[in-house]
């Protein structure tokens, strides 16, 4: 599943390539992916409107066009490829340059929505703060964490406190920061805050010049898999040796979602 490094991906790919483009028109293969408004409005909404910015918060990828926002959740299996019209692609834009931007999805779990100001919805609001932000800041963070009763990796993985992080990065930082998943927020000093907040920034920044990780079906805006499983140390190890200490790392579900740890190495 993307997750910031990979949209950060995508969008720094798209910069690139289609400021200034208009997008000439659109193929709605499947209506569902449209949450707002209807396709019918949609395919008039986006005809020949230029994409003036690539914008990206938490997880979500923004558009900006002459007029609206195109604002797109990828979701579990979404991709946003660039290039020749591909058969499988859900939803497909033609662009003023004659190529086409493609919207895949294998499981048909992302959405795309064209409204006036992305900033007015409302899981918008509610999103906590970039994790890369300078305005991230170890105070910061550690204000965050007070009287939060909640284990840190879900924690961690909770929009509303922090954006962008998802399951795959939290545990590369735990396991960095040496932090167990399991501990409640409250429960960390200091020292150990001071190292998951390093963690935070560490993985995500390596994981955005890896260009992302393909674990799954995530491709680049060319198309291309991330080079960030390479710098994997737990995700996906279960029983495999730390590169720690040799303990086999373990795995648990939390919060549903599949954890690996080393219960040696982090505490
Ligand atoms: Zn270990």
């Amino acid at each position: 599943m993307p997750e910031l490094p990979e949209i950060e991906t995508i969008k720094r790919d798209l910069e690139n390539i289609i400021i200034g483009k208009r997008i000439k028109d659109v193929e709605v293969k499947v209506a569902r992916i449209i949450k707002e408004p209807s396709v019918e409005n949609f395919i008039k909404g986006v005809q020949n409107k230029e994409i003036k910015e690539v914008l990206r918060r938490g997880k979500v990828l923004i558009l900006k066009l002459s007029a609206q926002y195109l604002v797109i959740h990828l979701r579990m299996t979404g991709q946003i490829i660039y290039g020749d019209k591909q058969e499988k692609s859900k939803i497909v834009f033609l662009l003023s340059d004659g190529k086409y931007l493609n919207f895949l999805d294998q499981r048909v779990m992302g959405e795309i929505k064209l409204i006036n100001d992305w900033r007015d919805l409302p899981f918008i609001k509610q999103m906590g703060p970039e994790p890369l932000d300078k305005g991230f800041s170890l105070e910061k963070f550690q204000e965050m964490l007070k009287g939060k009763k909640t284990k840190i990796k879900p924690l961690l993985m909770d929009q509303g406190f922090i954006a962008g992080i998802g399951n795959l990065y939290a545990v590369e930082i735990l396991f960095r920061a040496k932090a167990n998943p399991l501990r409640p927020a409250n429960s960390l000093v200091l020292s150990e805050i001071k190292k998951i907040y390093s963690a935070i920034k560490e993985v995500l920044e390596e994981g955005i010049w890896h260009r992302g990780s393909s674990v799954d079906t995530y491709r680049d805006a060319r198309g291309e898999k991330g080079k960030f499983e390479q710098r994997i140390r737990v995700y996906g190890r279960k029983g495999e040796p730390c590169f720690g200490c040799g303990d086999p790392i373990e795995k648990i579900t939390l919060g549903g979602r599949g954890t690996y740890f080393c219960p040696k190495c982090q505490k």
